[in-house]
């Protein structure tokens, strides 16, 4: 009898971050969509493994991970906002610990500035509001979207990034992050794998060149998003032929983040052996087997 194939997701987020599903509820929800493997990829925590991984049931494997804000220096170039998710990093490993702590205190206070500088602008919204909906998660704008829907400002949190928390908008208040090559060096040196997220996802902003992907490939990358929703048919087919020349995995990936975004589950998958190749060289934890 044939095998079948498994159904793997590799970037999903909960309301450790800003996805509006708890890590059951996403594991509940990825069995629902018929997935076999998951990673869980919240922005700069690990907050929700545990829970994933109680809740996760016979059949599925959920991937412990994280996504890490980094940005991209150039020279003559402006900085710019790059996502590395990082799979099966030792959840002990003290450098690690030490930027994740940063970087909640560094979304905290950010965060309250960019309601601030809305509130100043007359928006009915208020920061212990968005403390709520992050609900003790990584703050983020979606959270801010969320009362910007509430408020009646907006019809949607997609509604809100259109203007209000657009990178190029007033409003917008940028995170000190890690430098992305600092970045992959971290997640390797906490056992893990890297892979740059949605490397040419237009739709949010600026986003790097080929060359700056050649060069955090030479910093240890492992492998780069292909099949991603903000990426364009085109954009896909480019990337498989830049993943195979800097002999780097590709991978497919929904980025769920409940009803904070359209993205459905499962909408894009990871090959299998891609995912082998990924997870071979992870020392930090292991995927979590139910
Ligand atoms: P932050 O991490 O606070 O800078 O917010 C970025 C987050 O907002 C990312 O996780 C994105 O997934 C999310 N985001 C970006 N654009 C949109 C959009 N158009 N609709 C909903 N969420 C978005
Ligand atoms: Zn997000
Ligand atoms: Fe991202
Ligand atoms: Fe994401």
């Amino acid at each position: 009898m044939p095998v079948k194939s498994p159904n793997i997701d590799l970037h999903v987020h909960s309301t450790a971050s800003d996805g509006t599903l708890k890590p059951a509820g996403v594991i509940a929800a990825a069995v629902e969509a018929g997935l076999d493997i998951v990673a869980l990829t919240d922005h700069d925590t690990l907050a929700g493994w545990d829970e994933a991984f109680g809740a996760c049931p016979p059949g599925l494997t959920v991937v412990p991970g994280l996504e890490l804000s980094c940005v991209y220096s150039a020279a003559g170039k402006r900085p710019t906002s790059v996502h590395l998710l990082g799979y099966l990093v030792d959840p002990g490993h003290p450098g690690l610990s030490t930027e994740l702590t940063r970087l909640q205190e560094e979304r905290r206070q950010r965060g309250e500035k960019i309601v601030e500088r809305l509130v100043a602008a007359g928006y009915p919204i208020s920061w212990e509001r968005v403390r709520e909906f992050a609900d003790g998660g990584s703050v983020g704008r979606p959270h801010v979207g969320r009362a910007l829907v509430e408020a009646g400002v907006v019809e949607s949190v997609g509604e809100a990034f259109v203007e209000l928390l657009a990178a190029n908008g007033p409003f917008y208040v940028r995170k000190a992050d890690i430098d992305a090559i600092a970045g992959v060096r971290l997640i390797v040196d906490a056992g893990g794998v890297a892979v740059f997220a949605h490397p040419a996802a237009r739709r949010r902003g600026r986003v790097v060149d080929e060359i700056a992907i050649a060069v955090l490939a030479d910093a240890g990358l492992t492998g780069i998003e292909v099949d991603h929703p903000d990426h364009l048919p085109a954009e896909r087919a480019r990337l498989r032929v830049l993943a195979a020349a800097l002999s780097l995995v590709p991978t497919g990936s929904s980025d769920f983040h409940g009803s904070n975004k359209v993205n459905r589950l499962g909408e894009h998958l990871t090959e299998p052996a891609a995912y082998q190749e990924l997870i071979a060289g992870a020392r930090g934890s292991r995927p979590y087997v139910g």
